[in-house]
């Protein structure tokens, strides 16, 4: 006997509608694309289509386990909390942490947060979501005083021309990358600018490329903003609905076009042409990820783009605006949440006035701390020093991904206490754990996620949780009821958990917050199993969502005005020297997710890139005596690599490029995070994944 039931792909940011089709006699699911679903209207890409061979019970983690010995779940969860309040009370509260992670569903990253900020009474709750997208975070937050993605998918289908910034779309986000094509084969005005170093597959569609200089797009953006000036500015739009313009311009105005060309590494020809596009089009789409936001000026990049937009008043009207493309399922429910430190919940954060009153009425605690904690690397440090004697770990692998992982490794070493909460046994990071708590994954999870165009879909359960694991949410729950927090985490469905995010969500919120899901605070267990996708608001004004904000001009901001931000370029953190000439970036592949817990059971999926490899430019290549497909060691000041060498034109010289995925698990010497600079943006505090002074040599 078979049945279909409708869920979401766990991997990117895209957030597509699956149809799976389970037998109910054995752990065996076919897979299709939701034709229903508006992020994809049936499309799957490799990653996703792959999902039925990932659900075995092959690398799981299916009973808890204290200090590698099979534990009782009673025994385990005691532990956990008793080990917490002792640290607590011998160290004091800001002695603990949480890392989590954007695989959470938004219900079990609700709980989380609410026990580390509400009730144990600090801010050090932090997540991967810190390395995905933190910069996009703070450039809403300053140019539209929310952290509001303006626009939608449907946008790709009007919009005339769509400028790609730092984002291998095609890869990173496939089926996005899918419905930007169909658009151009759709509506021959459509042009599609590339802005990246590497030429990526993304390439594919471009009628322009542009290889700028790693690190240079404040640079660029700045350049467009004063050419913008002489013909183009929405004088009227600025005048009523922004501030900020004059500042913004003086800071432009010594970016001529030939200046910028020569900054940015670029052809000059290819600079104009962009900036008569961009100039002459009324609906542009600006969308961006990584190469954007990982960045030491993330933030800057940011807001160089919204700049460019608001100049114009372009923005939340149909084909037009700056979109931030997510990495992970549920980055954006976790920005919902406030799974980063310095957020508090229902995008309140610590530093507007009020916000820490009314979540603390709202929970009825008096516990929440008067500022936020500390962002991942910084955690990671206070890890590493001893000031942070005990962290829960949930649903991420930080000794991979995280950069400066080496130093990430002997700050989990030193730990007095280390949990981890995952669906998987063996991992980089599970290997440290003290206490290993087994998580149910996708396929077994029930709940809400939220993609990159703020819609909320549910994940639904197709069986029920491998061996002995459990929701995330009921563990922490359990843990917060052990440590005497019990009425505050009372629940016993993912809906009671969601009601409250919900009513959290409105209170006392008139108008005055962007993001309003107070429709659902009363939500019935049926209609939540029902529950269609939607995008945030969805509330008394927007029952059935809203696709777009800011057309009428209206921002979150005190004045109501969106806000220009002044750019002055900065270079990357680190620079290359003669001892490390070359710039290390990093990135996703196509068929490969994260650190590979989930992809690398699907042997289709492995068959792709078998393995860590270094993308070299010829001419570096030559320089450095290395031949294609021989073994190069990679070495930084933090770190080094062994990876197979790819020599291809398509990386700009002087650039080398590795993919993230590959853990010690897999490949015993393909750590890409060994070797990443942590340096870090002042504002959004996300770290330079992209830019490592770095070297190779033949292994
Ligand atoms: Fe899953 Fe992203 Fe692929 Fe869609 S594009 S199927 S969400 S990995």
């Amino acid at each position: 006997m078979t049945q279909t039931i409708n869920t979401t792909c766990p991997y990117c940011g895209v957030g597509c509608g699956v149809n799976a089709t389970v037998s109910a006699s054995n752990r065996h699911i076919q897979i299709k694309g939701d034709q229903s679903h508006p992020a994809n209207f049936g499309r799957l890409c490799s990653k996703g289509s792959a999902l039925g061979e990932t659900v075995g019970l092959a690398e799981r983690l299916l009973e808890p386990r204290i200090n590698g010995q099979t534990a009782s779940w009673e025994a385990a969860l005691d532990l956990v909390a008793d080990t917490l309040l002792k640290t607590i009370a011998a160290h004091g509260k800001d002695s603990v942490a949480i890392y989590g992670s954007g695989q959470l569903l938004t219900e079990d990253y609700y709980v989380a947060n609410k026990l580390m900020k509400g009730f144990i009474g600090n801010a050090n709750i932090d997540t991967n979501s810190r390395l995905c997208m933190s910069s996009s975070v703070a450039g809403h937050k300053r140019a539209f005083g929310s952290d509001t993605v303006p626009g939608c998918y449907a946008d790709f289908e009007h919009a005339d021309l769509i400028v790609l910034i730092g984002s291998n779309t095609a890869w990173c986000h496939p089926v996005s990358f899918q419905r930007i094509r169909a658009a151009k084969e759709a509506n021959p005005r459509l042009k599609i600018v590339v802005i990246d170093p590497r030429r990526t597959a993304t390439c594919d569609i471009a009628d322009l490329h542009l290889p700028l200089a790693a690190g240079s797009d404040t640079t660029l953006f700045n350049g467009l903003l004063k050419h913008l000036s002489a013909s183009a500015l929405a004088d009227g739009y600025i005048r009523h609905h922004t501030q900020g313009f004059a500042e913004a311009l003086t800071a432009a105005s010594s970016a001529d076009m030939a200046q910028v060309a020569a900054d940015c590494l670029l052809n000059p020809a290819d600079v104009a042409l962009f900036f008569a596009w961009f100039t002459a089009t009324e609906k542009v789409m600006s969308l961006y990820s990584q190469g954007v936001n990982q960045s030491t000026s993330g933030t800057d990049k940011v807001n160089a783009i919204i700049n460019c937009h608001l100049a114009t008043g372009r923005i939340g009207k149909p084909g037009m605006g700056p979109f931030s493309l997510t990495g992970q399922p549920n980055a954006m429910g976790g920005r919902e949440v406030g799974g980063l430190s310095h957020q508090l919940a229902a995008h309140m954060d610590f530093a507007t006035p009020g916000d820490i009153n009314r979540v603390a009425r709202f929970w009825q605690t008096d516990n929440i701390p008067a500022q936020g904690g500390l962002p991942a690397v910084a955690l990671f440090d206070a890890i590493y020093e001893g000031k942070v004697k005990a962290v829960w770990i949930m649903g991420t692998n930080p000794v991979v991904s995280l950069p400066n992982a080496d130093k990430v490794k002997q700050a989990l070493q030193r730990c007095d206490f280390v949990v981890v909460s995952d669906c998987i046994a063996d991992t980089d990071t599970t290997a440290l754990a003290h206490v290993l708590l087994p998580a149910q994954g996708w396929s077994e999870k029930n709940g809400t996620v939220t993609n990159s165009e703020r819609r909320i879909s549910r994940q639904r359960s197709l069986f029920n949780g491998a061996g002995n694991a459990k929701p995330d949410w009921w563990i922490i729950c359990q843990v917060a009821q052990r440590m005497g927090f019990g009425e505050a985490f009372a629940f016993q469905h993912p809906v009671e958990i969601f009601r409250e995010h919900a009513a959290l969500s409105g209170f006392e919120n008139h108008g005055s917050r962007d993001f309003d899901i107070s429709a659902f605070a009363d939500i019935s267990l049926t209609d939540y199993d029902d529950l269609q996708p939607v995008q945030w608001p969805v509330n008394a004004a927007n029952p059935h969502g809203t696709a777009r904000l800011f057309a009428d001009g209206r921002f979150f901001t005190p004045s109501g005005k969106a806000q220009f931000i002044a750019i002055t370029p900065r270079p990357p953190a680190n620079l290359p020297d003669t001892d490390y000439p070359l710039i290390l970036n990093t990135g996703r592949l196509r068929d490969q997710w994260h650190t590979m817990t989930r992809t690398a059971l699907a042997s289709q999926l492995n068959q792709h890139k078998p393995e860590p490899f270094v993308e070299v430019h010829p001419t570096d290549a030559e320089r450095f005596g290395l031949l294609h497909n021989s073994l190069a060691t990679l070495e930084s000041r933090w770190g080094n690599m062994t990876a197979r060498v790819h020599i291809t034109d398509g990386q700009k010289p002087g650039n080398l490029f590795v993919p993230m995925h590959w853990t010690a698990h897999y490949a015993s010497h393909g750590r890409m995070g060994a070797l990443v600079n942590p340096a870090v943006d002042p504002v959004s505090k996300q770290p330079e994944c992209k830019h490592t002074p770095a070297r190779i040599r033949t292994y």
